[in-house]
């Protein structure tokens, strides 16, 4: 049989270790085995995944309720990994079968479970039950944290924005999250219309967050139209740079792509600002970065194919039939 080529598409960099070309040629395999339930989207993931130890699982997405997921595929392949190898033994490759050969990005959530429970060393391998090429990817490459910093901090502290940022922060509701986890969120717009956004946990760790907190509220909390040309977004915390998950980037992502294909710029990023405060609401520091920028290898509809009906759904705001 022949072997499958494993390439790495960001350094052209081919695998010649044959002992991991068989390995992640088993792992693929065994991903295909996988039996997955996506009863809503019909998008099938067949996941399997292998522990720094060697353990191997499979692993696949489910869907539930209304556009729900009980778990996509590697949130499916951790669970098993760590029900049958423990913490101690992180989970080390993520495999996809696909059905053509695609380099799967794992969906912003996702990069979330992989960043608290897989091994810093993770890659994601995807490709055809033997197919001629695969890619594997460093998780590494999913990630972005080096957000610039703002040197001019002085005419921000009295902007509606941070302000209304830093309220949303101080009124967030929770009874599990620790204080280092919140932050609070607003979106700007260019004439200056303000919808902030606070984290809202529950009892079943079902949270709203923040940033997707203030995309409610921008969308259901005025009928302004003027509001859709948006400008900036803006997240305090304090005592820490804020953390924001890649599951509020991939959501600030959709509603930027949605948001530009109506103002016809389409593929254009917005500026989200983030700023540390300490208790008193003082900035003692603030950074720089970009609804693109800080999500790499996004999920989101305009790369899957779905530009239209992003921009369907914000003309759906306006009341355009
Ligand atoms: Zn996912």
């Amino acid at each position: 049989m022949q072997k499958t080529k494993f390439i790495n598409p960001i350094t052209d960099i081919v695998i010649q270790d044959d002992s991991l070309i068989e390995t992640y040629s088993r792992l693929i395999t065994l991903a295909a085995e996988s039996k997955p339930t996506p009863v809503q989207s019909s998008y099938c993931v067949y996941t399997a995944g292998m522990t720094e130890n060697g353990i191997m699982v499979k692993g696949s997405n489910h869907e539930h309720g209304i556009t729900d997921t009980l778990t996509h595929g590697e949130e499916a392949v951790i669970a098993a990994a760590l029900e049958e190898a423990g913490e101690e033994d992180p989970i080390k490759i993520i495999a996809f079968a696909t059905l053509d050969e695609t380099m799967v990005a794992p969906c912003g959530n996702c990069r979330d479970v992989i960043a608290q429970y897989g091994h810093p060393d993770l890659v994601i391998i995807s490709g055809k039950k033997e197919g001629e090429s695969a890619f594997v990817i460093p998780i590494s490459e999913f990630y972005f944290d080096t957000f610039r910093k703002l040197s001019d901090l002085e005419n921000i502290a009295t902007s509606p924005g941070f302000l209304e940022a830093l309220k949303a922060e101080r009124t967030a509701y929770d009874i599990y999250t620790s204080p280092e986890r919140l932050y609070g969120a607003a979106i700007i717009t260019q004439n200056n219309l303000v919808f902030r956004g606070s984290f809202r946990g529950d009892v079943a760790y079902h949270a709203v967050n923040p940033l997707s907190a203030a995309i409610g509220n921008f969308r259901d909390g005025s009928d302004d139209i003027s509001r859709l040309d948006v400008k900036e977004f803006v997240v305090v915390s304090t005592d820490h740079q804020p953390k924001i998950p890649y599951k509020e980037r991939q959501h600030i992502l959709e509603f930027v792509e949605g948001i530009q294909a109506y103002n016809n710029r389409s593929g254009q990023p917005l500026p989200i600002k983030m700023f540390q405060v300490n208790p008193q609401g003082e900035i003692i520091e603030g950074w720089e970065t970009d609804s693109h920028q800080w999500y790499p290898f996004p999920f989101s509809p305009a790369h899957l194919g779905m530009e239209n009906s992003l921009k369907k759904g914000i003309e759906k705001l306006l009341d355009i039939h």
